[in-house]
């Protein structure tokens, strides 16, 4: 079996073969942590933002979305807290010029000593044999339990540092682990000072009273800078929520493992407006939505687990993690935040303006409490398709590469193929197409030996191939293979577009929410 990392290179040129996703200004030698997405990515991923849309906002009365602009007012940053706390760690060599982040720097070294205390269970397996028990040996060794204490000494010392924002503690870790660059062996450090991840930008055509502006790092201060608008527009009433997908920016110091963490990338995002003292309740119940959400797409249960927060955001008064399990292992997917009135109070503070709901049936204004449902866009995309790919024995002792995409979810829903190129046969093909094209992205495809295009097909995680033959042309039926099982069907052409549309259709999916 491939192991993680082999696992991951084959999902990153299978996006890039297949035509999903390409590193972004390729032919310059690429753009770090910036991707494009491909004529079968963009279609995914219009399909998970649609699927996303449309459990969130058309199934709820009481949701509506919006689609604020990635440029704000400067004041939105300073209100949400972005200017002064948005930042992660950094510290640069001065030999290579090379920065990196101190604190990922020091996680790096732990590693390596997790990786020394591996070594060491490898060795004594080999020496112990059958007799070998993996846990007595972790619990007992001198040397391995001398390396455990170390990496929780080390760890320990660097969240309570960067909780108090000592900084100077954090280079002076850094020096005494005797940290070397990983690109030129030096160990000449500059201070580690605080980098904020928004991208800035300029408004204005002359530089003197040109504005600074941000690329807004989250879309959510979109939604709360217009929730009184929406909520006067809409006329909902409390509880309701605003929905939003769109693109956010940040300036990763460290951006690696493909997709899942890009310096441009896109939300889905929730905010939900409730009255304050029941934001648990909602915070659960979203909680529970939001997996059950998941689950509907059938990737398997054991692939997501919760992680609750034990160190909260100065916004939050509970939040909690849906991670998934990528092909680096488990990772933030999703998270689920109760804001409590953090923003709408911050930005009535700034702005000058009331942000409050009155509440009719208690007849008093409240600013109301949020929770909050924010996942990537593109971590999904990652979630699904590395799920998808698979590498299958056959019968005949050959494999097949199989992208098991879910049918909803799919960019192609039905490869129309004819079995050879003459006959009537293409033209019968192009007629079915141009009647399947109206309900669902469908494809033609006549290269090659029809075995070859369904493996083609497979491999391009196309639900449907159905087959123009000769008897098509004496009975109107054609073959219908379905791709995860690999079973043929002669059906009518005239089935064709219930049997695709039972298979592919949202509603059948989210009805097992
Ligand atoms: P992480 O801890 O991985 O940096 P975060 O806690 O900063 O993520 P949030 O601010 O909660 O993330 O953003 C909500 C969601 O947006 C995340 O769950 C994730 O799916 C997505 N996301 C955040 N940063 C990135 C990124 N750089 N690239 C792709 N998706 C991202």
């Amino acid at each position: 079996m491939a192991n993680n990392d082999d696992q991951f290179k084959k999902v990153i040129s299978h996006a890039k073969e297949y035509g999903y996703v390409f590193q972004s200004s390729e032919i310059y030698d690429g753009l770090s942590a910036v991707y494009d997405y491909a004529h079968n990515g963009v279609e995914l991923k219009k399909n998970i933002r649609d699927y996303w849309w449309k459990a969130m906002v058309q199934m709820h009365e009481n949701i509506v979305g919006i689609d604020a602009s990635i440029f704000m007012h400067p004041t939105t940053w300073k209100a949400s807290g972005h200017v002064d706390a948005f930042s992660d760690p950094l510290i640069d060599n001065k030999d290579s010029k090379k920065r990196y982040r101190a604190d990922v720097l020091v996680e790096d070294y732990c590693a390596k000593i997790e990786a020394k205390i591996e070594k060491e269970v490898k060795k004594a397996a080999k020496r112990f044999g059958e007799a070998f028990n993996n846990d007595e040996f972790l619990n007992t060794n001198p040397r391995v339990l001398g390396y455990q204490e170390k990496i929780k000494t080390i760890l320990s010392r660097l969240g309570k540092s960067l909780e108090k924002e000592d900084l100077a503690d954090v280079k002076a870790l850094i020096e005494e682990l005797e940290i070397a660059c990983p690109l030129s062996g030096s160990r000449n450090w500059t201070d580690v000072k605080q980098f904020n991840l928004m991208f800035g930008t300029k408004l204005g055509a002359s530089a003197e009273t040109a504005m600074d502006l941000y690329l807004r790092p989250e879309t959510a201060q979109g939604i709360f800078v217009n929730f009184l608008n929406v909520q006067k527009t809409s006329r909902m009433k409390i509880p309701f929520g605003i929905a939003q997908t769109g693109k956010a920016f940040r300036n990763e110091i460290v951006a690696r493992q493909f997709i899942f963490r890009m310096r441009e990338f896109e939300q889905m995002e929730m905010q939900f407006f409730v009255k304050p003292g029941t934001q648990k309740e909602w915070y659960e119940q979203w909680k529970e939505t939001r997996l059950k959400w998941h689950l509907s797409l059938g990737l398997g249960k054991d692939n997501y687990r919760f992680h609750d927060h034990e160190k909260l955001a100065h916004y939050a008064d509970a939040a909690a993690d849906i991670e998934f399990k990528f092909p680096f292992g488990f990772k933030e997917l999703e998270g689920i935040h109760s804001r409590t009135d953090f923003d709408l109070k911050a930005h009535e503070e700034f702005s000058g303006k009331k942000l409050q709901y009155f509440d009719h049936e208690d007849n008093q204004s409240y600013v109301p409490y949020v929770v909050e449902t924010s996942i990537g866009l593109d971590r999904m995309f990652l979630a699904v398709f590395s799920n998808a790919l698979v590498e299958e024995e056959l019968e005949n002792n050959t494999t097949r590469t199989v992208l098991k995409l879910p049918a909803v979810l799919a960019p192609t829903k039905a490869a129309i193929l004819p079995l050879v190129k003459k006959d009537g046969l293409p033209e019968v093909a192009r007629q079915i197409i141009d009647d399947l094209k109206w309900d669902f992205n469908v494809i033609y495809d006549e290269k090659d030996a029809v075995g070859r295009r369904y493996r083609r097909q497979d491999a391009n995680g196309t639900p449907f191939c159905i087959t123009v033959d000769h008897d098509t042309l004496e009975n109107q039926t054609v073959t219908i293979r379905h791709r995860d099982t690999m079973e043929q069907q002669r059906v009518n052409i005239s089935d064709l577009k219930s049997i695709i549309k039972q298979e592919v259709d949202v509603k059948s999916w989210l009805m097992k929410m």
